[in-house]
C-alpha cells in the first residue's frame, strides 16, 4: 500500500508505473513476468471510455497476443477494408490485413486484469499529482519514492514531468461518440473502417463490439465555434458537407449521455530524452502519432516493450529513447506531414480518386505512416528473455 503523506516518503524497491491505459499495464506485465516488483497506479476506479478510434492495427494485435490478451473473448470485430470518403465521393480498398476493433473500456480493463495476474500490484483510484526532483511521486492517497518510475499517463501531463509540445500539430478538437446505427447502415459499414475527410478535419467510423459504431473525429476550433459549440449541430454541419456521413447517421441513436471531447493532442511529439528526468515516459507521454494512422496503440505498446527491455537489460532510459526515436521517428514525421497536408482544400478528393484508381495505394500509405514491420519484429523478438 501507499504510505500516508504524514509519515514521509517511503522508498519502493521496484518500478512504479503511473497510468493504466495500454502502455502502463503492458510494461507492468513484462516487468512482473521477469520477476521484478511493480506497482501500478490508475486514477480511475473502473475502466472508462477513452477518446480513441479503437482501430487495432496488425502490429497492436501482435503485441496484445504476446501479452496473452484474447481479443475474441472481448468480442472484438474484424475489419479488412478501408473506405475513404469525401464530400463528393468514396472509394474502398482492402487493408491488406485484418484489423480488429474493441472498446477501450473493455481492452483497458482486460489489460489491468492481466497485469494483476502477472503479479503487479495494481491500485485503482489512485491519482499521481506530482513528481519531485528526487523522484518521489505524490499521489491522492500518499507518496512513494520508487527505484524507477514509468510515466504512462497518456495525454495527461504529470507535474514534474512536463511535456514540451513544441513542433507539434495540436490545434484541432477531438470528439468521440458511440452510436447504434440503423440495420442498413450497420450492414454497409460492417468490415470497413471509414476515413471521412471534411473541411478542417477528419472522422473515423467503424463497428466495435455489441453492434455499436464508434465515430471519432477531429475538427477545427473554428467549425466548433461556428456550430455554436453544440455537438448535434456540429454533426448536422458535417453531414451537410458530407452526404455519406449524413446517411450513416440517419436514425442513429447515441449510446453515451454525451460525447467525449479532447483538445491539444500534440501530434508529432517525440521525446528525445532528457538527462536527469526523474522518470521514464511511455506511450503518448513519449510519442504521439496522428490518429488517422490507427497506430497509436501499437506505438504505446511498442514503447512499453522497449522501456521494459531497457530497464531489464540495464541499458537505461537514454538508450530506450534513442531506440524509440529510431523505430518511430520516421513514421511520426511522415504522418504528421500528411495530416498537415490533409487540411489543404481539394487534397481529399485527389486522394479518393487515387485510391479508386489504384486500390493498393492504401497499403502503401499505411506502410509509409506506420512503424516498420522490421522495427516491430525486432522489438518483439528482443533477446533479453522477456517472457511473452
Ligand atoms: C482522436 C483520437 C483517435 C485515436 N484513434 C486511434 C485508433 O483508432 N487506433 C490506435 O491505435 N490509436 C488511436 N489513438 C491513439 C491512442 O488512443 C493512444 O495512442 C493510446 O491510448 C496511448 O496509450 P497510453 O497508454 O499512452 O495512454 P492512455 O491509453 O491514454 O492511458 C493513460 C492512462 O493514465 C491514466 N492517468 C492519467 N493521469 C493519471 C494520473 N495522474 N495518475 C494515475 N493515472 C493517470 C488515465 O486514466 C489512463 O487510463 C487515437 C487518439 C486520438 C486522440
Amino acid at each position: 500500500m501507499i504510505a500516508p503523506l504524514v509519515s514521509g516518503t517511503p522508498r519502493y524497491a521496484g518500478t512504479l508505473v503511473v497510468g493504466g491505459g495500454l502502455a502502463g499495464p503492458a510494461a507492468a506485465i513484462w516487468l512482473a513476468r521477469a520477476g521484478r516488483p511493480v506497482q501500478l497506479w490508475e486514477r480511475e476506479r473502473i475502466a472508462t471510455h477513452k477518446i480513441c478510434g479503437e482501430f487495432l492495427s496488425w502490429e497492436a494485435q501482435g503485441w496484445l497476443a504476446d501479452l496473452g490478451l484474447d481479443l475474441d473473448a472481448l468480442g472484438a470485430v474484424a475489419i479488412d477494408r478501408l473506405r475513404l470518403v469525401t464530400a463528393e465521393r468514396a472509394a474502398a480498398a482492402p487493408l491488406g490485413f485484418t484489423a480488429r476493433s474493441v472498446t477501450r473500456r473493455s481492452l483497458d480493463a482486460a489489460m489491468l486484469d492481466l497485469a494483476s495476474a502477472a503479479g503487479a500490484d495494481v491500485q485503482r483510484g489512485v491519482t499521481a499529482r506530482e513528481v519531485t526532483a528526487d523522484g518521489s511521486v505524490v499521489a491522492s492517497h500518499g507518496s512513494l519514492r520508487p527505484d524507477q518510475l514509468f510515466v504512462a499517463t497518456g495525454k495527461h501531463n504529470l507535474r514534474g514531468i512536463g511535456r514540451d509540445g513544441e513542433g507539434t500539430l495540436n490545434h484541432q478538437l477531438g470528439f468521440k461518440a458511440y452510436l447504434r446505427l440503423s440495420p442498413e447502415q450497420r450492414a454497409e459499414l460492417s468490415g470497413h473502417v471509414e476515413l471521412i475527410l471534411f473541411d478542417g478535419g477528419y472522422a473515423g467510423l467503424q463497428m466495435v463490439e455489441r453492434d455499436a459504431a464508434n465515430l471519432c473525429f477531429l475538427v477545427s476550433p473554428e467549425r466548433w465555434r461556428r456550430t455554436g459549440g453544440d455537438f448535434t449541430a456540429l454533426l448536422a454541419d458535417l453531414g451537410a458537407e458530407v452526404p455519406h456521413l449524413a446517411r450513416r447517421l440517419e436514425g442513429a441513436v447515441p449510446l453515451l449521455d454525451r460525447p467525449l471531447a479532447i483538445s491539444g493532442v500534440p501530434y508529432g511529439f517525440l521525446f528525445r530524452g532528457g538527462a536527469g528526468e526523474p522518470g521514464w515516459r511511455l506511450g503518448d507521454q513519449a510519442a504521439v502519432i496522428p490518429s488517422f494512422t490507427g497506430d497509436g496503440m501499437s506505438l504505446a505498446l511498442h514503447s512499453a516493450r522497449l522501456a521494459a527491455e531497457a530497464l531489464l537489460t540495464g541499458a537505461g532510459a537514454e538508450a530506450y529513447y534513442r531506440r524509440l526515436g529510431r523505430d518511430a521517428g520516421g513514421a511520426i514525421g511522415r504522418a504528421t506531414f500528411l495530416q498537415r497536408q490533409s487540411e489543404r482544400p481539394g487534397l481529399g478528393g485527389k486522394a479518393v480518386a487515387a485510391l479508386a484508381a489504384i486500390p493498393s495505394l492504401g497499403r502503401v500509405a499505411a506502410r509509409f505512416t506506420r512503424l516498420s514491420p522490421r522495427a516491430v519484429a525486432r522489438a518483439r523478438n528482443a533477446l533479453s528473455g522477456l517472457k511473452r
